[in-house]
């Protein structure tokens, strides 16, 4: 058997042709990735179904279990409103709920879905929100296969910051919210001290990285802070589509 030989000029070809190859590679993936982030291409569709959550840890203050919105109350005090059924409350259009209790530093868990039955367009298809403190909206919304400006997107800090990448899924299924918030501080006269921060995971995925907010949710104009207390209560968006939610909990931090 002859031996196999390997010369300078072999190995040198070899190693041209799999740079090349690389290279002819590379941009396209990064284009990939770019058009995702963008939403101009679907994320892939055979992801898998979300596994379901566990069980609320020990400590956490238990907000939505399926039963009752005894926690929340409406626009102007009275009780929440919204329907709940088979262990999920849905926006139906009686407005805003908010938390009775109030709270600051937190870490928040959310499961949320948008309708099944799609309709409407941009930020008219499966809209809400959270507002953390009443204020910082962490967008909800149809973002599968739905053009919209790019901090409007789910997981957006609404106006101000776009995920780092779309990852929504079906409308219909469920995902999840994994907020790790740290409010504003502001002095006695009402000067901000420090910006509050939120990192936030979507179905796993990291969407925001410990980001600064730059102001109360506002739709049009530059986000500005007005001082307020270290704990406020924290607000589900009735953007008047159906969207609904289930197991939310929180743990003060
Ligand atoms: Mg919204």
């Amino acid at each position: 058997m002859k031996p196999v030989r390997f010369n300078f000029f072999s190995i040198s070809c070899a190693l041209l042709a799999f740079a090349l190859t690389a290279f002819a590679q590379a941009p396209a993936t990064n284009d990939a990735k770019a058009a995702w982030h963008y939403g101009e291409i679907p994320p892939p569709k055979d992801e898998p179904k979300i596994i379901e959550a566990g069980p609320p840890p020990s400590d956490a203050i238990v907000l939505f279990d399926g039963k009752d919105l005894s926690q929340w109350q409406g626009d102007k005090g009275g009780p929440a409103k919204w329907e709940v059924k088979d262990g999920v409350a849905t926006v139906n259009g009686t407005g805003n709920i908010s938390t009775r209790r109030a709270f600051g530093d937190c870490q928040l868990h959310v499961e949320w879905a948008t309708p099944v039955e799609v309709k409407g367009t941009g930020q008219g298809r499966g809209n809400s929100g959270v507002y953390l403190q009443g204020r910082y909206e962490v967008q909800v919304l149809d973002s599968y296969n739905n053009k919209t400006y790019y901090h409007g997107q789910a997981g957006a800090i609404y106006k101000q910051t776009a995920p780092l990448v779309n990852v929504c899924r079906r409308p219909g299924e469920w995902q999840t919210y994994e907020i790790i918030y740290h409010a504003p501080k502001f002095d006695p006269q009402g000067k901000l001290l420090a910006p509050a921060t939120v990192t936030v995971l979507q179905n796993g995925v990291l969407v925001q990285d410990h980001t600064e907010i730059k102001g109360s949710t506002s739709f049009a104009g530059a986000p500005k802070y007005q001082a307020h207390s270290p704990k406020e209560p924290l607000l589900l968006q009735d953007h008047h589509n159906p969207v609904q939610y289930r197991n939310i909990w929180i743990r003060e931090l």
